[in-house]
């Protein structure tokens, strides 16, 4: 059984065959870090985590690059309402996407290229495209137009003729010849900031948006490569154009095109507009970062997620099965019984189900039916069958990263647990020191204090209060 991936070019499914044996290059659209992580974005960079692991449990190398926008007209126009330098801006939400990513236990790709990094790459891509006939400069400016109607393949990626595509917003610029054409490199405008331009043979200015990774997926991956992903609302333009543009520059580009859904609040789209969006800084806490992964990941990547009251606590009742039915098998089977089993193979129908186009309802479906069988081998005692179930199960859940037993899920949680025991403890001994100042025993309440010191807890006195801090 092979897997079969959706492919949104040819909207079909497709059986995924590797361009070079054994390896799998992916392209993934990173953010614009121009604001907060929200609920959509921990979505999309889910659903690649879980392809990405699903291909590596099949014994592929995956080789995964993810982009970081950082330099765009939202970027900028934020950067200025917020009166902050730009690549400020820009760094402080890189980071808090990629603390999200991090909470929620996806990995990091293998490189995560910053479009500001790669103008070089762009410029030379856009010289390509002007010598083949296929983009033009703007006299008296620094614009660089793509012709749309020098690409006769136009609109294949979302099948659209092109007498029906609706026009680029992005360059609403004098120039351009065709309202369908679009910015491969932007004039700096007066208002915008020095250091967000770079001087290139068509004038001072920046790179457009779909120009960069365009040039960013060749440089990390070839100009052919196995799979371009992104969220559906990426499609048209920007892949549209990426699409255009590389093949244009004479590149065979990905082999396969994957989008995922959007994630809707209560049937409605998120938007800025009705105010419904819901920020990964709302929602991921640690204590709920397992339960947010295993609802994110629940449904078929294709699908939208409809995000509703009580879906989380769904998800913590499906983990707290899981984690129930593991720490059962741990206490009932030996451990030689347990590591004589760690070899799991995934049952047939999982992988079946993660074969189709990672069918994740139905892969989970066959988890929770491991576990109900499992569970009632162990009850009648039949500990070679539920040590069966057990090392399946144990496969499953390591695939997804949805082990409720591993120690990266409760990392964070125990190390508050023993922060909050810890100030529990010193703070009875700044008030016993306290007391023993207040009755002049100094010998005690510096015994106190050098006490603290030795294990590391340093108190400070200030305005009739005593703080306590580790280290100094
Ligand atoms: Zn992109």
């Amino acid at each position: 059984m092979t897997l079969q991936l959706f492919d949104s070019r040819s909207q079909s499914l497709r059986e995924f065959k590797p361009l070079t044996k054994g390896e799998v290059g992916i392209y993934l659209c990173g953010p614009t870090v121009q604001s907060a992580p929200h609920l959509g974005h921990l979505r999309s960079a889910l659903v690649y985590d879980q392809l990405r692991r699903w291909l590596e449990a099949t014994g592929l190398k995956v080789t995964m690059i993810r982009n970081v926008t950082d330099i765009d007209d939202k970027v900028l126009e934020n950067a200025k309402a917020q009166n902050t330098p730009w690549w400020e801006l820009a760094y402080k939400y890189e980071q808090q996407f990629n603390d999200s990513y991090r909470r929620l236990g996806i990995s990091s790709p293998n490189y995560e290229p910053r479009a500001t990094a790669n103008i070089i790459e762009m410029i030379r891509l856009i010289e390509v495209l002007i010598d083949k006939g296929h983009a033009y400069h703007v006299e008296g400016t620094a614009d660089v137009f793509f012709s749309a109607e020098s690409w006769k393949d136009y609109g294949e990626l979302t099948n659209q003729r092109s007498d029906d595509l609706v026009d680029d917003a992005e360059a609403a610029s004098r120039g351009k010849k065709n309202p369908r054409d679009f910015a491969l490199w932007k004039s700096r405008k007066d208002d915008e900031p020095e250091d967000a331009s770079w001087d290139s043979p068509f004038g001072s200015g920046r790179p457009g948006w779909h120009i960069e990774c365009s040039a960013m997926s060749v440089k990390y991956l070839g100009t052919k490569f196995d799979i371009h992903g992104g969220g559906l609302d990426l499609r048209f333009p920007h892949h549209e154009n990426e699409l255009a543009q590389s093949r244009a520059a004479g590149h065979e580009f990905a082999n396969f095109w994957l989008h995922n859904g959007l994630v809707n609040v209560s049937g409605q789209k998120m938007s800025k507009s009705l105010g419904n969006s819901i920020l990964a800084s709302d929602i991921l806490t640690d204590s709920n970062a397992l339960a947010l992964r295993y609802y994110l990941g629940s449904a078929q990547y294709r699908s939208v997620l409809d995000y509703q009251e009580g879906v989380l606590a769904e998800a913590k009742s499906a983990i707290e099965r899981i984690k129930t039915f593991l720490e059962r098998c741990e206490r009932a089977l030996s451990a030689t019984k347990k590591s004589e089993d760690a070899k799991a193979e995934f049952p047939e129908k999982f992988s079946k189900a993660m074969n189709e186009d990672l069918n994740l309802p139905a892969a989970l479906a066959v988890l929770h039916e491991v576990i109900r069988e499992g569970n009632s081998s162990l009850d009648q005692e039949k500990l070679g069958d539920a040590a069966n179930a057990y090392s399946q199960v144990l496969a499953m859940v390591n695939v997804l990263n949805i082990n409720p037993t591993d120690s990266f899920w409760h990392g964070s949680e125990a190390s508050s647990q023993s922060m909050s025991a810890l100030d529990g403890l010193v703070t009875s001994l700044i008030a016993q020191r306290n007391a023993a100042r207040d009755n002049k025993d100094f010998e005690t309440s510096d015994r106190i204090r050098d006490q603290l010191k030795a294990v590391g807890v340093v108190l400070e006195d200030s305005a009739g209060s005593t703080h306590w801090s580790l280290g100094g």
